[in-house]
C-alpha cells in the first residue's frame, strides 16, 4: 500500500482549491453525469497558476473520475489533460457534487477538428505551429493522420500500461493540447482501473455505442465481479492477460483511424450506418471493403487510396485494430511498433518529441 501512502502525501502538499475562488466561464459540455465549464481563479498566486482552467461538476461517477485522474497524474501524466485537484463540494443546493479541475488544454477536440473541411491540414497547422505552404495531396494527408495516430496510441499505451482502460475513447474525448502540441485523452468518467478493481463492474450504459467494440462487457461474464481491493491487486494482472480489456479502447481508436481516413465516415449518421454494415459483415473489415468498394463514392474511395499507400500498411494496421475478437486486436504498444509508423514519414516536429 506504499503507493496509496505516497499518493496521499503528494496530494497533501499540492495546492488545494475551493469553491469560492473559482470564477465560472463558458459552459463546455453537459452530459448525463455532469457539467463542464471553462473557469479561472479569482486570485491566482505563485503556487496556483493563473490562466484558464476546466471545472467538471460531476455526480455519482465523480469519485471514480478523481481516482483515475490521481492515478494518471502520478503514473502517466502526459497521456491526459493536466489534472490539478478534485474535491467533494457539499454546499451546493443540488446536494453534494464532485468538483474536478484541469488545466485548459486548448479550444479544439479531435471531433471539432474532424468536422472542419480543412481536416487534416488544420491539425498539421496546430502541430507544427505554422501553416505549411505546400501542395495538398494524399501523401501529405496520410502523414498527418499517421502523426495523430501515433500520438493517440502513445497516450493510450500510457493508460494501459498503468492498468487503466478508458472505455469511452472517441473524438469528443481527445483534446489538442496547445502547450505540448499533441493530442491528449480526457474524460476518465467511464474508466476502469483493473489493478485495484475500481469501477470493475462494467457499466454498459456508460459506453458510447458509436465507438464501442462488439463485446458488451469489458471483462467476460465469467470473471468474478468487483473483488475487494487486495484480491483484485493479486488477481488482475492475470485477468488482464485472460481478457485483454485494453483491446476495447483499441477498437474505438481503430474507428477514429477509419473516420480520419474516410471523410465520408466523419459524420455521426454515416458512422452509425458504417457500424450497421460492418455488423452485417460479421465485423470483418475485409468483407466490408469487398462489399463497399465497388459502389464507393469518391469520398470513400479516397480513404482506401490513403490506407493503400506504401503497400497498404495503413490498411493492415486498421484491420488489426478493428476486429471482432478482442484477443485478435493489436495492443497499443504493438501498434506503435507496427511498420505503419515509419519514423521518416512523420511530421518533423513530432519526431523530435
Ligand atoms: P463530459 O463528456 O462528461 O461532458 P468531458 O470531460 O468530456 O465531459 O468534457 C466535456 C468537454 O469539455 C470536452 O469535450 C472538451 O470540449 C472540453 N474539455 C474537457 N476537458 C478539457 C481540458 N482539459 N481542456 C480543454 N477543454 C476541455
Ligand atoms: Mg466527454
Amino acid at each position: 500500500y506504499d503507493m496509496f501512502v505516497l499518493a496521499f502525501i503528494e496530494r497533501l502538499f499540492r495546492p488545494s482549491y475551493k469553491k469560492d475562488e473559482i470564477v465560472l466561464g463558458k459552459k463546455l459540455g453537459e452530459g448525463a453525469f455532469g457539467v463542464v465549464y471553462k473557469v479561472s481563479l479569482d486570485k491566482p498566486s505563485s503556487k496556483k497558476r493563473g490562466g484558464d482552467l476546466v471545472l467538471k461538476k460531476a455526480t455519482e461517477y465523480g469519485a471514480v473520475e478523481i481516482w483515475m485522474n490521481e492515478r494518471v497524474r502520478r503514473a502517466c501524466a502526459s497521456s491526459c489533460a493536466e489534472y490539478l485537484y478534485g474535491f467533494l463540494e457539499s454546499s451546493s443546493k443540488k446536494g453534494s457534487e464532485y468538483w474536478l479541475l484541469w488545466r485548459f488544454e486548448g479550444e479544439a477536440t479531435l471531433y471539432d477538428l474532424m468536422k472542419s473541411k480543412e481536416f487534416p491540414y488544420n491539425v498539421e497547422t496546430l502541430i507544427l505551429g505554422k501553416v505549411q505552404d505546400l501542395p495538398k495531396g494524399i501523401e501529405r494527408e496520410s502523414r498527418i493522420i499517421q502523426t495523430v495516430m501515433r500520438q493517440l496510441l502513445f497516450a493510450l499505451d500510457g493508460l494501459h500500461s498503468t492498468g487503466i482502460v478508458h472505455r469511452d475513447i472517441k473524438p469528443q474525448n481527445i483534446i489538442f493540447s496547445e502547450g505540448s502540441r499533441t493530442f491528449k485523452i480526457i474524460d476518465l468518467g467511464a474508466a476502469a482501473d483493473l489493478r485495484v478493481g475500481i469501477n470493475y463492474i462494467p457499466n454498459e450504459f456508460l459506453l458510447d455505442p458509436r465507438y464501442a467494440a462488439p463485446e458488451q462487457y469489458i471483462m467476460s461474464t465469467q470473471t468474478p465481479s468487483a473483488p475487494s481491493a487486495p484480491v483484485a491487486t493479486a488477481l488482475s494482472p492475470v485477468l488482464w492477460q485472460l481478457n485483454l480489456p485494453d483491446r476495447f479502447d483499441i477498437y474505438s481508436t481503430g474507428l477514429m483511424f477509419l473516420q480520419m481516413a474516410f471523410p465520408g465516415l466523419r459524420t455521426d449518421s454515416n458512422l452509425i450506418q458504417f457500424n450497421r454494415q460492418l455488423k452485417r459483415c460479421d465485423y470483418d473489415l475485409v468483407a466490408w471493403r469487398k462489399s463497399a468498394e465497388p459502389r464507393a463514392s469518391p469520398e470513400l474511395r479516397k480513404g482506401f487510396e490513403l490506407l493503400d499507400l506504401d503497400g497498404g500498411i495503413g490498411w493492415e494496421l486498421l484491420t488489426s485494430m478493428v476486429r471482432y475478437k478482442a484477443r485478435q486486436r493489436i495492443s497499443a504498444k504493438g501498434a506503435l511498433a507496427h511498420p505503419y509508423f515509419n519514423k521518416e514519414e512523420l511530421l518533423a516536429l513530432s519526431v523530435m518529441q
